[in-house]
């Protein structure tokens, strides 16, 4: 047999490795942006077109290139960052690879103009997939600029795998914020397609943030400090009444490196345990600074990842500091008397949700009984510890009043002597207790999750948080399709604030949206106006399902039409469907269980799980009889 290993060509190679390191238009920008920050840039500016498929030129002013190094920084493993294995452990540059600039030439079309301090005239390369085109002498400022054209023009494959402009945008835009975050004291400037996105000039930390996502963050914020031997920590927390619904803002950096880390995250999610509402999630800006020797980035291409040397003691110490913070930010308002009032109440009790009156029934109080020794009810109720004795005295009423057998045995629950007591409150809208359960309603809710009723093979057990979802759902398909839906005018508009990422996404789907119902505007930079929302959404939980929706869209990406519109009738549906735990009247009940068997699939939920299960009469009698 002949041999048959070949080295592949280098032009091959690279294409291949570029497959790691670039993998959508984002990457060449996180890439350019380090780049531009290892050479000491002051002044850092992105230039994308078409989401980057046309453009990303990312300029500095910063070290700049000599010719020869110029040319050498497009070749794979050229870099100037590192020179030993031993380095790799003490790496205060983002880049140390030296890939980047090869993979990137390897799949797109480069245009490189740098000239460094002392020189008169800088070098201009280009290169078209791996290969030199043309090398000169040019006229240019000082620093570095690289515009990488077409990218992925030799990988239709990759070029088409690309999502659609608002998703990449939207990758590339968190990658600015990620850098720009990073690095206060860096001015950044961001355009796409001729319209600027990002102005931040060079500040401190907190007015970097207020930058990046809007000035009504400043007033959201509360600084962490912690200086230990193993690390320091500083940033932000935001305080948890402004917390999102969804997920949250959370950002980590650790020696000025974004990084995702769920295990940190965890720790700063502990410390906010109990201080926010349900679902909602912490959002933080923490900056950590270890030791490098303490940390390895190496672990990942993409190097988002990081591992901790010691990293239960960070956790530990981290929880500490954002404990502390928030416990000053709870100490607070003794001190401060600027303070609205309105956040002195403390948070978890300010956010509880008001409970109806309950009303206590002595179970065994029966006024026809005068041989026993609690007809003298004084209307303290002690069913609770008479719960077992005196025990006979539902029988009692049940012979008296339920003579009829079968299904309606359920209603044994009914004290019938005690239901005049609570006819009054019925009409009031408060007859959802299982005790009062008026005789001619047929649904019953049980601890207020299913919906029970007699159907005429047994019964009918209903989700009622699943079943909503479905009706929601449809009823949201069907209006975004038949632009129907009923708009509810509000008469003061909303004026809600979102990061130019979210808003680039509600005008996406922005006519999606208002064929559900919503009227929205821009009336000026970062805000929307809302002045019409679909009936049915309470004015105060129109930023939550906006949040929700900005969240499933950003995590799912959907490509098409169509799922965006499923997705959003889904998203809808799940943020204002009825939830486990809510009290439901009888006639919620009744419309719930009416409209959910007209839907077109009334058995699952928009999100494939059951809506109800059925009991037979057989199945019944088997478990009694097992
Ligand atoms: P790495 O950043 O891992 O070293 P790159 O391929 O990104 O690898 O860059 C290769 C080299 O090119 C860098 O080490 C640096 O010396 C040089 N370089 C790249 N971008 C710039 C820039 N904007 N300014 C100055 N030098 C640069
Ligand atoms: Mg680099």
């Amino acid at each position: 047999m002949s041999d048959i290993i070949k080295l592949l060509p280098d032009h091959v190679a690279n294409q291949i490795a570029a497959g790691e390191v670039v993998q959508r238009p984002a990457s060449v920008v996180k890439e350019l942006l380090e780049n531009a920050i290892d050479a000491q840039a002051t002044q850092i500016k992105l230039l994308v077109k078409d989401a980057g498929r046309t453009l990303i030129q990312v300029i500095d002013d910063g070290k700049g290139m000599t010719t020869t190094d110029a040319r050498l920084s497009f070749e794979r493993h050229a870099t100037s960052k590192i020179s030993s294995a031993e380095d790799l452990f003490a790496l205060h540059t983002k880049g140390f690879r030296g890939e980047a600039l090869a993979s990137i030439a390897a799949v797109a079309h480069v245009d490189l103009k740098t000239r460094p301090e002392g020189e008169d005239v800088g070098t201009q390369i280009e290169i078209e997939g791996s290969t030199i085109k043309s090398q000169e002498v040019c006229a240019c400022l000082k620093g570095t600029s690289i515009a990488v054209k077409n990218l992925f023009f030799n990988i239709p494959a990759r070029r088409n795998f690309l999502k659609s402009d608002s998703v990449e945008l939207r990758h590339i835009i968190d990658e600015f914020q990620r850098v720009a975050l990073a690095h206060e004291g860096i001015t950044f400037m961001m355009y796409h397609n001729d319209g600027e996105l990002f102005n931040l000039p060079k500040t401190n930390k907190r007015q970097r943030i207020v930058g990046v996502f809007g000035p009504k963050t400043n007033e959201k914020l509360v600084p962490v400090t912690e200086d230990t031997e193993i690390v320091k920590i500083e940033g932000f927390i935001v305080k948890p009444e402004f917390a999102k619904k969804t997920k949250g803002e959370q950002f980590f950096f650790v020696n000025d490196r974004f990084i995702k880390h769920p295990y940190l995250n965890h720790s700063v999610s502990a410390a906010f345990d109990g201080l926010l509402p349900d679902r909602a999630r912490a959002s933080y800006f923490l900056f950590l600074t270890v030791d490098p020797k303490t940390i390895d980035i190496n672990i990942h291409p993409t190097k988002t990842e990081v591992k901790f040397e010691d990293e239960h003691a960070i956790y530990t110490l981290l929880r500490a500091a954002v404990k502390h913070s928030l416990g000053q930010f709870n100490i607070a308002p003794v001190l401060d008397f600027n303070r609205e009032s309105s956040m002195d109440t403390p948070y978890s009790y300010k956010n509880k949700s008001v409970e109806a009156p309950r009303i206590e029934i002595d179970r065994n109080f029966n006024p026809f009984d005068t041989v026993s020794p609690k007809s003298g009810y004084t209307g303290t109720p002690n069913y609770k510890k008479e719960s077992t004795s005196g025990w006979e005295n539902l029988y009692d009423g049940l012979e008296k009043h339920n003579k009829s057998s079968g299904f309606s045995s359920v209603e044994i629950e009914v004290e019938p002597e005690a239901e005049s007591l609570f006819v009054e409150q019925e009409s009031k809208g408060f007859g959802d207790k299982p005790l009062v359960e008026s005789e001619t309603a047929n649904t019953y809710q049980v601890h207020n999750k299913y919906i029970v009723s007699p159907i005429k093979s047994g019964m009918l057990v209903i989700d009622q948080q699943r079943a909503h979802q479905r009706v929601l759902y449809e009823e949201f398909l069907r209006n975004i399709s038949l632009k129907e839906s009923v708009s509810q005018q509000l008469l003061f508009p909303l004026r809600l604030d979102f990061s130019a990422n979210e808003l680039l996404i509600l005008d996406e789907i922005k006519d999606s949206l208002e064929n559900t119902g919503f009227i929205m505007d821009r009336p000026e930079e970062g805000v929307l106006e809302i002045s019409g929302i679909p009936a049915g959404i309470p004015e105060s939980e129109v930023s939550i399902v906006l949040e929700q929706l900005l969240s499933d869209l950003e995590h799912e990406v959907p490509d098409t039409g169509f799922s965006q519109t499923d997705l959003l009738a889904k998203s809808m549906a799940k943020s204002m469907a009825v939830k486990t735990g809510e009290k439901l009247d009888d006639l919620s009940r009744e419309h719930l269980v009416n409209k959910l068997f007209a839907c077109t699939e009334p058995t699952l939920s928009p999100f494939h799980k059951k809506t109800f299960i059925t009991l037979s009469v057989d199945e019944l009698d088997r478990k009694f009889n097992a």
